[in-house]
């Protein structure tokens, strides 16, 4: 391709709400097959909300909420921030939390007034010999299926409750799903998010291709297992937890609306963090490239 073409192809890009790294980044967006679209913050808006709290036997809602909202408000996770507003909404002022720790892609811990709270993925309480009672893992597996994130929350030793959040799908998700296949595209789902969830979101969008419950640090070598079996690999991604794969990925795609992290790991970004964004740029670099040869 001659160097005009290219920044012809680049400055179409701007116009269309696309900044491209550098003009030689067009190429490998023309070889892409695959697109691997992160969950949360990319398919949906990752704004999310508390829709429900199931709590067990003899214990209250505001215990819930005052133990799970003090230990989130410390995580700038969206499931955690959800969490930590739905509690100051109710219940104003919440109590600090001390010795706080994150656990990458499974949930937190702390202390609050005294109680050692857990919240996160079952598997995290499981490591603390915390198992949900029956009741709270049926309410789980119910919010799972229709889509919703179940946060487990434990103190004083166990499981004691379960936050439904909701995130919602970005309104134009499925068309740019239809639109990366009618481009004889592959798009593929990528979350650290339980595969109910997954499973519910990919279906709401039309992707069939789904790989859950990848912890932040795996979802990289997720991208590099695909280039092995041959596949030309565009991720497309906003957090902070998709950084390496932004950068492993044949062509890294950072929603504007997200991480600044993400932001330098990629060679486009999607402005307005719309995923059509990303079937332009395809589009965009096949006919930069295609006419130029
Ligand atoms: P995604 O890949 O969808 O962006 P993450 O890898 O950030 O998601 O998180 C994976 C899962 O870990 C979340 O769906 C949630 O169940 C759990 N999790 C992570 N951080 C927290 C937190 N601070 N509080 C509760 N749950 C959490
Ligand atoms: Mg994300």
């Amino acid at each position: 391709a001659t160097p005009t073409a290219l920044l012809v192809g680049t400055g179409r890009g701007a116009q269309l709400g696309i900044l491209i790294k550098g003009p030689e980044v067009l190429e490998s967006t023309r070889r892409v097959d695959t697109v691997v679209l992160d969950k949360t913050g990319t398919v949906t808006t990752g704004q999310m909300s508390v829709v429900d709290i199931h709590v067990a036997d003899g214990v209250q809602d505001e215990e819930a909420l005052r133990l799970a909202g003090a230990l989130e408000k410390a995580s700038e996770h969206p499931i955690a921030q959800a969490i930590a507003r739905a509690a100051a909404d109710k219940l104003g002022d919440l109590p600090d939390v001390s010795d706080f720790r994150n656990s990458e892609g499974l949930g937190v811990q702390g202390i609050v007034d005294g109680h050692a709270v857990v919240a996160g993925r079952t598997a995290l309480l499981e490591d603390w010999s915390q198992k949900l009672p029956p009741e709270l893992a049926s309410a789980k597996s119910a919010a799972e299926r229709a889509g919703r994130t179940a946060v487990a929350v434990g103190w004083d030793g166990a499981a004691k409750a379960v936050f439904v959040v909701a995130d919602t799908v970005k309104p134009t998700s499925a068309e740019a799903v239809a639109k990366l296949r009618a481009l004889g595209l592959k798009p593929v789902l990528l979350t650290g998010d339980n595969s109910a969830v997954a499973e519910a979101i990919a279906a709401e969008v039309g992707i069939d291709e789904v790989i859950a419950e990848v912890l932040p640090k795996d979802k990289v070598d997720v991208i590099s297992e695909l280039q092995s079996s041959g596949r030309v690999v565009a991720m497309v991604g906003d957090g902070v937890n998709d950084a390496a794969a932004l950068a492993q990925a044949d062509l890294g795609l950072a929603m504007g609306t997200g991480t600044d992290v993400a932001i330098e790991a990629s060679d486009l970004t999607l402005v307005r963090g719309d995923l059509l964004a990303a079937v332009d740029a395809i589009r965009l670099a096949r006919r930069t490239l295609g006419t130029i040869k």
